[in-house]
């Protein structure tokens, strides 16, 4: 099949597919099926990450793939970030090294800085202290940029990138960077539309690629009454406008904004369904509707980490 919708073109002339399929929380039982169908369907954009835990298991769903002749290794285009326990300038070649051998790839296509704060320097995915806090360190993000800008050169991947960047951070790493992010890779749904962060990030030629776009109703810290975006009956009642499912209209919010977009399912039926999303557009007047839905609902805070100098939600964006 050939890939879903078109491609972006990024600030260095480099393209990647607006549309991919998200990995976090899939399961290393479910995760490799997942994305053999989605490539057998016409994914071409796989988002993952060495905190995902399940970069062997996407691995063996990349090799099936090129190995039967569905894809070539250049038609696809494979995302990972760097955990925030390596951020040392000295860590980020030998933690992608460790990703591109659990992805049995020479090279990845975009590697992003997963946040902007670090954590002390260890293995463990999840440091803390012994009351329980967090053990986050002061590493500054700069000097991670030019670890990254360090495997770039090098070839290990193809583009670098950012991701949770806020405005003010964006703006300093432009000014001190030799190479420029191509996308800040950040959450955006219809209750945290991120308007003003896209139109910074787009004046300055960063494309957003939106995760997190159905509202990630599977994130751990769900509570029981928590709004459910993909039942919000406004959301419904448009969806059922253009004959379509509230996800399906989500997703084009996103590509119909010019984001990048990365919706997340382990069941085949949805991984088909979330695709089918390039025979309709939104109107301007819905568009603009569906931005009113607006209340700062912000899913992934990561608070546990606001000690940190770095720490990107302490601004308006
Ligand atoms: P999503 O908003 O993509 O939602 C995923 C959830 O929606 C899953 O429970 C999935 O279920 C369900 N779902 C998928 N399709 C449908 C559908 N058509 N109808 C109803 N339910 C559906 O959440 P994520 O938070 O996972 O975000 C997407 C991706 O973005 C991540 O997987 C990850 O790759 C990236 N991300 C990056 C972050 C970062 O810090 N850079 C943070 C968070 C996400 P099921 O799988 O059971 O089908």
């Amino acid at each position: 099949m050939a890939q879903i919708g078109p491609n972006i073109k990024f600030n260095n002339g480099n393209e990647a597919p607006q549309f991919g399929l998200g990995t976090w929380k899939s399961k290393p039982g479910e995760v490799t099926e997942a994305v053999k169908y989605a490539i057998e369907i016409g994914y071409r954009h796989i988002d993952g990450a060495w905190a995902y835990q399940n970069e062997k298991e996407v691995g063996a769903a990349l090799k099936a793939k090129i190995d039967d002749g569905t894809v070539k290794r250049e038609e696809l285009f494979i995302v990972s970030k760097l955990w925030c326990n390596f951020h040392k300038i000295t860590s980020v070649e030998k933690v992608l090294k460790k990703t591109l051998s659990d992805l049995g790839l020479e090279y990845l296509d975009l590697y992003l800085i997963h946040w902007p704060f670090g954590f002390e320097e260890c293995e463990d995915f999840w440091p803390t202290h012994a009351d329980g806090t967090l053990r986050v360190s002061d590493i500054d993000y700069l000097e991670t940029w030019e670890g990254m800008e360090g495997v770039l050169q090098k070839g290990l991947t193809k583009n670098i990138g950012v991701s949770n960047f806020n405005s003010e951070q964006i703006e300093r790493l432009l000014k001190n960077c030799k190479v420029k992010p191509v996308t800040n890779q950040v959450e955006v749904h219809p209750y945290l539309t991120q308007k003003d962060l896209s139109k910074f990030c787009n004046d300055r030629g960063i494309t957003i690629t939106a995760y997190s776009p159905l509202g990630s109703p599977d994130r751990p810290w769900a509570k029981p009454d928590d709004p459910k975006l993909l039942d919000d009956e406004k959301l419904v009642n448009i969806s059922k406008k253009y004959n379509k499912t509230p996800a399906q209209v989500v997703i084009r919010y996103q590509i119909d904004r010019g984001h990048l977009v990365i919706p997340k399912s382990v069941t085949k039926a949805r991984i088909l369904e979330n695709s089918q999303v390039f025979d309709f557009k939104l109107s301007p007047e819905d568009i603009k509707y569906i931005d009113s839905f607006d209340v700062g609902g912000r899913i992934c805070p990561m608070s546990e980490a606001t000690k940190s100098p770095y720490w990107p939600f302490n601004i308006p964006f």
